[in-house]
């Protein structure tokens, strides 16, 4: 009989994983709460109205339909019952394995405040980003009304808490919004008076990236239209602010980009976690104790592997390497982690990247971060929407997708 491998998540660490089990002589079950993967990278660019959600985004079911031996189930995994090789979905289904990949990801953590979120949505999944989208655009719209200059004020001010990769596009890309795209629009206010704050708990913006590049990162975004606070730390957020420590922003828009926090599930294979909460795998991504399962992408946790997308997808290859070595009498090989470098947009014509000892900044990096972009994107025809769009928004200064109902999905 053929083995059943579980796959729990089809974000980048499974995804990989399903594919290079693509010839394996098994029954491949692939589980994901949402009926999509999603290409996170361009996150932002749905958050604030300059791609929709298809571009970004492809049904899970159509990425695998021509794989035969591989099954997609749209579910939310439970918990995982390791003594009985079973995992519970909800509504109480159960599903069994003889291998189980999890590879469910993480989430954003508020340090132990989670009061703060209805306040300062984080970016994580598509529901996110079109919340984030329809308060960025409903806070102008709300400016437009308002006749207390004050009031004015504190919705015409962005709060993005957290300075990596994802604070610092969300507050370039806002300033660009306010500066250009909006630009007479409004009659009662100037949006290029718009206040964009990004506020960093550490001493610079991007702190994984070398030194050099983070300043250059902040020179960029201040040239941009954006406020950068560092060393501050967000010790409150409600609905009219944020407070640090002694002091008061009035805003009516903040954004989390600050705290990752593994996926709960990671918790119920009763492995020794890290402090963010990450599994602590063996070098050949297994856990220890039991190894039937793997665990791949951002719930690993691996000594020098970063949580990022290029991580997950390695991992996810590896662990269905190893679990084909398994299948055939082989013995495992440890995962190696290859760094190809890093990059992250701040606006128009401004990124920094690094590639080994290559570094680039300003238009150069933005470049490569483009074609980068395109290239990773999953399917020729978001390939070409993307292009075109981005193309379209170069010239124009447009961002397409504005439109806000009361249930804004696309
Ligand atoms: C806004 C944003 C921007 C980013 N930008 C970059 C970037 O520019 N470059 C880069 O390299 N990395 C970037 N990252 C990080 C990158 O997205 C992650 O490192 C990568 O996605 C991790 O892959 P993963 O497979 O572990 O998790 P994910 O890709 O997050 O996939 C997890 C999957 O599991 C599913 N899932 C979760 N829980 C359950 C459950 N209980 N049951 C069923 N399914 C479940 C989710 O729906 C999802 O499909 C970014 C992340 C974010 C949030």
């Amino acid at each position: 009989m053929r083995a059943r491998v579980v796959i729990l998540g089809c974000g980048f660490g499974g995804l990989w994983a399903a594919r290079a089990l693509a010839k394996a002589p098994a029954e491949v079950i692939v589980v994901d709460r949402t009926n999509h993967h999603l290409f996170t990278p361009l996150l932002y660019q749905v958050a604030t109205a300059g791609l929709s959600a298809p571009a970004i985004a492809a049904p899970i079911r159509h990425i695998l339909a021509n794989q035969r031996n591989t099954t997609v189930l749209l579910g939310d995994a439970k918990d995982i019952r390791v003594k009985e090789k079973q995992v519970e979905l909800d509504h109480g289904a159960r599903l069994s394995y003889d291998y189980l990949i999890v590879a469910t990801g993480s989430a954003h953590s508020y340090f132990g405040n989670d009061a703060w979120a209805p306040y300062a949505p984080g970016l994580k999944t598509l529901d996110d980003a079109f919340e984030i989208r329809s308060r960025i655009l409903l806070a102008f719209e709300r400016a437009e009304r308002e006749a207390d200059a004050a009031k004015r004020a504190a919705w015409l001010t962005f709060v993005v808490v957290g300075a990596g990769a994802t604070g610092v596009e969300l507050a370039g890309t806002l300033a660009e919004i306010a500066r250009h795209t909006l630009r007479g629009e409004f009659r009662r206010f100037d949006p290029r008076n718009a206040r964009i704050v990004l506020v960093e708990g550490s001493e610079r913006v991007l702190p994984p990236y070398p030194a050099d590049l983070s300043e250059k990162a902040r020179r960029q975004l201040e040239r941009l239209g954006v406020t950068v606070w560092l060393g501050r730390r967000v010790t409150g957020v409600d609905a009219d602010g944020v407070t640090l420590g002694a002091e008061r922003l009035s805003a009516k828009t903040v954004i989390w980009a600050a705290g990752v926090a593994s996926s709960p599930l990671g918790r119920s294979l009763g492995a020794p976690l890290d402090r963010a909460g990450r599994v602590k795998v063996e070098p050949d991504l297994s856990v220890p104790g039991y190894p039937e399962i793997f665990v791949a992408g951002d719930l690993a946790a691996l000594e020098g592997v970063p949580g990022i997308a290029p991580a997950a997808k390695q991992m996810g290859r590896h662990a269905a390497l190893n679990l084909m070595r398994t299948l055939s009498g082989k013995p495992r090989v440890p995962f190696r982690y290859r760094d190809y470098g890093q990059l992250a947009t701040i606006g128009r014509n401004a990124a920094v990247a690094y590639f080994g000892r290559l570094k680039l900044s300003g238009y150069p990096a933005w470049v490569v971060w483009l074609v980068a972009h395109i290239y990773f994107l999953i399917g020729f025809r978001n390939r070409l929407m993307v292009m075109l769009d981005w193309g379209w928004a170069y010239w124009t200064f447009d961002r397409y997708a504005r439109i806000v109902t009361k249930s804004s999905r696309s």
